[in-house]
């Protein structure tokens, strides 16, 4: 690891977590934490619900494309719904901020030294309160930060009209077209007197629309950091075409990513998003999920601790034995796709369902996507004349073939538990804590410590973020003594583990 990596490795051992920690306990005494989080999942209800109302309004049959809106220091550099819900944004920010405790310290610790002082960050993934707190925390670092979202669904309405109050160049809404998503990205990157010289992707459209409508700010940009599998993926295509033209960093696979945000994530929102769209009852419902991957293993453990039957689909061997040696039965999707209550998808592949699962499934079937895009399920093949749709809720439809049929899609195959549902706080600080220092890190390396490359991020790192987390846990850690640190050939403060080793 390098000097710079180091020295803000070490500059968030510094942390006084006891000082924050004694601050949050401004809010959450036992009792008061109890009524917060009552607070937390009423308000989320709200949000929920008021972002419902919102959409029926009158108000939202006018694109925020056509609106003429400013905040009230009278900046209009934004695109949002509805800037008047910036109140009711920021309270949704501020819940956010009590469980991401270890981005809030960095936020404090560093904000002194600002480690990304003339960072022009453009900036595409999911906008929620969450991401906020992360972008918030850009800024306080030193950055200037030009925001789009990565999904056209995700986007929290109110929690953008706070960013934007902030003083945050955001453009995104809740339910944009696909028009819509590419100006909303074109508006971030094209903007006289402004270039951006950091990208922070989730899915790579960001990164692929600078590609191919302005290279030339590549001359300026000194890194890429990307969240998704498919965003990676991009990467190491570009990397390997010998197109990339800029260091990377691959903060998917870093490790906290994986198995918190991934796994422990999905584990909890699947659920979610399943009931709050369908109110569907897990117990001895028949469920198949494609891929058991990270998504998939934390979906599967939330469906059968409810009592689901559980079935697996997939195409790599060691994951199957994993799927079996975990109780479940693997298969192929047509062999269970007539009898299943619910379809799943985690593969980040496409075409796992097609319109041939489509037409074999029963009655009332349910199907939804957990893996990144929206490539999974064949949608398309479903906007044919026999086949009519119709929306019974939102994010809800019911697609009814000629015999009566329905077959409920949900989100209409998009990221179901970012769509329709929200997101643990605590395994999303984790992942912010990453990408906050992917970009502290490549902002700040001297050339020629990263090349044209994709790289990831350094594991003392990674066991940073971990370890920044533990104090709302009040864990405590083991020290190895000087005798073990030598026996195990480590260094006492880490890394503790091989790059090779998976946890
Ligand atoms: P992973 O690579 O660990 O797992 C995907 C699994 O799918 C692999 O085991 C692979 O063998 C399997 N697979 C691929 N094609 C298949 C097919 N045709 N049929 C059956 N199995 C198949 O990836 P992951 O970390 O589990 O992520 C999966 C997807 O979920 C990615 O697209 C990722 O971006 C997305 N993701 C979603 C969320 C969320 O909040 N919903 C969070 C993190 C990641």
């Amino acid at each position: 690891m390098g000097p710079l990596t180091e020295s803000f490795v070490f500059l968030l051992q510094q942390i006084q977590f006891a000082d924050d920690m004694q601050e949050f306990t401004k809010f959450p005494t036992k009792t008061g934490r109890r009524s917060l989080s009552r607070s937390i999942s009423q308000s989320s209800t709200d949000s929920y619900s008021s972002a419902a109302s919102y959409t029926d309004s009158s108000d939202d049959e006018v694109s925020p494309r056509d609106k003429q809106q400013t905040n009230s220091k009278g900046s209009s550099n934004f695109c949002v719904k509805n800037i008047k819900q910036a109140e009711f944004g920021r309270r949704e920010i501020e819940i956010a901020e009590q469980d991401m405790s270890a981005l809030i310290s960095l936020r404090k610790r560093a904000q002194g030294e600002k480690p990304l002082a003339g960072a022009k960050i453009v900036g595409c993934t999911h906008i929620t309160a969450q991401t906020a707190v992360l972008i918030e925390t850009l800024c306080a670092l030193g950055a200037q930060c030009r925001w789009s979202a990565c999904n056209i669904y995700s986007t929290q309405n109110e929690v953008a009209a706070a960013l934007a109050e902030a003083g945050v160049a955001v453009f995104a809404w809740k339910g944009e077209s696909e028009d819509d998503f590419w100006w909303c990205i074109d508006r971030c990157v094209n903007m006289d007197g402004w270039q951006a010289n950091m990208i922070l992707d989730d899915g790579g459209d960001l990164t692929h629309w600078v590609y191919k409508k302005y290279p030339n700010v590549f001359k300026k940009i000194r890194g890429i950091v990307e969240e998704s599998v498919t965003g990676v993926h991009r990467l190491y295509q570009l990397s390997k075409a010998g197109k990339l033209c800029v260091p990377a960093m691959n903060v998917n696979d870093s490790v906290t990513k994986q198995k918190f945000d991934n796994l422990y994530c999905c584990r909890e929102s699947i659920l979610d998003g399943l009931k709050r769209t369908t109110d569907v009852m897990f117990g001895g419902k028949q469920v198949v999920v494609c891929g058991y991957g990270e998504v998939g293993k934390g979906c599967c453990a939330a469906l059968k601790a409810l009592g689901a039957i559980v079935y697996i689909t997939e195409i790599d061997p060691i994951c199957a034995l994993q799927a079996c040696m975990d109780g479940f039965r693997v298969v192929k999707l047509s062999e269970v796709i007539r009898q299943v209550d619910v379809v799943i998808t985690c593969t980040g592949n496409k075409n796992v369902v097609t319109r041939e699962h489509l037409d074999r499934m029963k009655n009332s079937c349910i199907v939804c996507n957990m893996g990144h895009s929206n490539t999974e399920i064949d949608v398309t093949s479903l906007r044919t004349p026999e086949l009519t749709w119709e929306r019974v809720r939102s994010q809800v439809d019911h697609v009814i073939w000629p015999d009566g049929k329905r077959v409920v899609l949900l989100a209409e195959g998009r990221l179901l538990n970012l769509s329709c549902s929200t997101v643990p706080t605590f395994v999303l600080s984790i992942t912010a804590t990453t990408q906050a220092l992917a970009l502290i890190e490549l902002y700040n390396a001297p050339e020629g410590r990263y090349k044209q490359d994709v790289y990831l991020l350094p594991k003392k790192m990674d066991e940073y973020v971990a370890s920044l987390h533990l104090p709302s846990f009040d864990a405590h850690l083991t020290e190895l003594t000087d005798d073990q640190a030598k026996y195990l050939g480590l260094n006492k403060n880490g890394p503790f583990k091989p790059n090779y080793y998976r946890y």
